[in-house]
């Protein structure tokens, strides 16, 4: 049985599925933590572009972190 984990607001995102039901085309993507990213619908910004919520079900690094350079 796989564990819950929330992203954003959508509680029953699976911890370590590589094909999460809850999460859209594309994703979850690999971190470099060796954990899963998962995205959930977000925001949509003044241009109408919707942002989504990303977050590691390892780290908890959102998608940007985990993609920027180590500072
Ligand atoms: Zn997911
Ligand atoms: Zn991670």
């Amino acid at each position: 049985m796989s564990q819950a984990f929330t992203v954003g607001q959508e509680m029953t995102h699976l911890v370590g599925d590589p094909e999460c039901p809850e999460c859209p085309e594309e994703y979850p993507e690999q971190c470099r933590c060796g954990g899963l990213i998962h995205a959930a619908s977000g925001e949509i910004d003044p241009a109408g572009d919707e942002v989504p919520i990303t977050g590691c079900d390892r780290c908890g690094r959102s998608e940007d972190e985990a993609f920027s350079p180590e500072s």
